[in-house]
């Protein structure tokens, strides 16, 4: 999966592409219409966030540009706050979905995947080990069909679990997931969290469990 990042903001820019790396993702990252433009005519992609505010040449144009080439990569809009007329105006020309600064990067994700599955499948979007099912889209956790009440955070983070299946998963990779970088996390914020998610699936057969030293492993509980 390829994914061009056109954003002028250096640190929103090397957030989103760290963040999309760790989720293995390919990521290209441009800081100007032009570049952008010239990527998405060279190169292909799955997917391009693509900033409105960008020098040189504005996302609208670049997106006028590339619909005129009848390319139907998805794109995902970053506006700026509260500017109606901007999302409007790219969801006519073309966008596919779009995102309103400041953004949690965990929303971003899961949008990030939706139109991804959309662009290959018109697909699904649900995850499933053990007898969890999580509905990434729907943002929903079930066992054996019941909905289990998670809270946001809960919900991310046990879909970074899912989306990573069978590998261990650090502490700092999930407050990137789930934390945007303005946010100030508490030291014990995952521990807390995950002490609670523990308890919720509890029943479900499936368990976090704290490897010492590097992080948490989604697994079979042992009976
Ligand atoms: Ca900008």
């Amino acid at each position: 999966m390829r994914i061009l990042i056109a954003e002028d903001d250096p640190l929103l820019a090397d957030g989103l592409t760290r963040s999309l790396k760790m989720s293995d993702y390919a990521v290209n990252c441009v800081n100007d219409g032009v570049a952008a433009d010239l990527a998405l005519s060279a190169e292909s992609y799955d997917l391009v966030i693509l900033d409105l505010g960008l020098p040189r040449m504005d996302g609208f144009e670049v997106l006028r540009r590339l619909r005129r080439r009848a390319s139907n990569i998805p794109v995902l809009v970053l506006t700026a706050r509260e500017s109606l007329d901007e999302r409007v105006k790219g969801l006519d020309l073309g966008a596919d979905d779009y995102m309103t600064k400041p953004f949690e990067l965990l929303e971003l994700e899961a949008r990030v995947r939706a139109l991804i599955r959309r662009g290959q499948t018109g697909g699904t979007a649900l995850l499933t080990h053990g007898n969890l099912k999580l509905d990434t889209v729907g943002r929903r956790l079930s066992l054996n069909d019941q909905t289990l009440e998670l809270s946001a955070r809960e919900l991310g983070v046990l879909e970074v679990f899912m989306m990573r299946s069978g590998k261990v998963v650090s502490k700092e990779q999930l407050a990137e997931k789930i934390y945007s970088w303005d946010e100030d996390v508490g030291a014990n914020a995952i521990e807390v969290c995950i002490h609670r998610l523990r308890k919720k699936i509890e029943c479900s057969g499936v368990t976090i469990r704290t490897i010492r030293g590097l992080g948490y492993l989604l697994e079979k509980s042992v009976t």
